[in-house]
């Protein structure tokens, strides 16, 4: 599709699908909260002040409507998931791994089994997460034998000096700290074999590429009781892509970042040009120059555009809870949780 065909689409489409809560607040809102829970007959107060919140993603792109309800329901069950973690008191580096490992385990998405395939029908999945408090990060790249890459990630973050492991070294260390691995095989499914078919077919006669390819990357930021953000992304990266390809999700400041001082990002979309503007990184230090999240989120789609011609979305918290997201794809789908209540959709509602 066009440029100019997807205006048109986006301004006569703006559907919300399932929107529950109403229009997102986007500033936070309501003072802090105070969040109970019971452990066993005592009520323990667990809140410290701060009011959770989270935000997460399943991708932008052209999403057709017969895929949309799947979308909403994916994004929705990772926003439950997360927030789980989050009611009880727990950390927003819990939260966003409960949020991703559910996304990585539905199909709908491409991030673990079920996503895009490697030029020579492979499954290799990248993943980030990263801890605003103390600016830990851990990544995995070119990992194939792990069904959940986000916990791949939370261990290199939690158990390694390193930032980043890839391909073999990356699977060895995530087995030798409990994780299982499994087959490549057992990653790859029916749909994905044909779907590259089909890209290749296409490839062979000459045909371009869909300009808004399919990015169903997942994403998740999140601001615990304590006032810490934390932000993960999960890939499978993009249909057809060079063996070894890393792209953007699980590279530090571009698909993925977290600073208390700023905002916990995730981006989704064509990876190239997003690495290539360190978007993550760019857009969370437009918060900390004192620019709102939402308008920091428009503001790096629209230099995304300008700048490279490039396609995506993203998704920025602050350790206030006030929320961005911005798209320039027709669709995103998306997920929110806080203190004003719950919303999810395709579409993120302007104004
Ligand atoms: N950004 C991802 C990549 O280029 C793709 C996506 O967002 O779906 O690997």
């Amino acid at each position: 599709m066009i440029m100019a065909e997807w205006s048109a689409a986006y301004k006569n489409g703006n559907t919300l699908v399932g929107n529950a809560g109403g229009h997102p607040r986007s500033d936070g809102g309501h003072p802090a909260q105070v969040v109970t829970i019971l452990r066993g007959s005592t009520r323990d107060t667990v809140a410290e002040g701060h009011s959770p919140a989270l935000l997460v993603h399943g991708g932008a792109w052209a999403i057709p409507d017969g895929m949309a309800e799947a979308h909403v329901n994916g994004v929705r069950h990772a926003l439950a998931a997360g927030w789980k973690v989050l009611e009880r008191g727990g950390s927003s580096v819990d939260a966003v791994e409960a949020a991703i490992v559910m996304m990585e385990d539905d199909e709908t998405f491409d991030a673990g089994r079920g996503s895009f395939l490697t030029s020579d029908g492979r499954v290799q999945l990248d993943a980030l997460m990263m801890d605003g408090a103390t600016l830990r990060a851990g990544g995995v790249g070119c990992v194939e034998r792990i069904r959940n890459p986000i916990r791949a990630a939370r261990l290199v973050l939690d158990e390694s000096p390193h930032v980043y492991l890839v391909a073999e070294g990356a699977e060895r260390f995530a087995q030798q700290h409990g994780l299982p691995l499994c087959a490549n095989e057992e990653l790859v499914i029916e749909r994905e074999v044909q779907r590259l078919r089909e890209v290749q077919k296409q490839a062979v006669a000459g045909k371009p590429p869909e300009f808004f390819a399919e990015h169903d990357t997942v994403g998740a930021v999140a601001l615990d009781i304590r006032g810490n953000l934390a932000a993960a992304t999960s890939t499978g990266g993009t249909l057809n892509k060079t063996p070894g390809r890393v792209g953007d999700s699980s590279l530090i400041g571009c698909g993925c970042y977290a600073d208390n001082e700023s905002a916990g990002v995730s981006t989704t979309g064509w990876g190239e040009p997003i690495m290539k503007l360190v978007l993550a990184k760019w857009a969370a230090d437009r918060v900390l120059e004192g620019t709102a999240p939402e308008a920091a989120a428009r503001t790096a789609i629209e230099r995304l555009e300008t700048r490279l011609a490039g396609h995506g979305g993203i998704i920025l918290l602050d350790a206030r809870g006030r929320c961005g997201l911005a798209h320039n794809t027709p669709r995103m789908a998306w997920a929110l949780k806080n203190a004003q209540g719950e919303s999810a959709g395709i579409e993120w509602p302007r104004g």
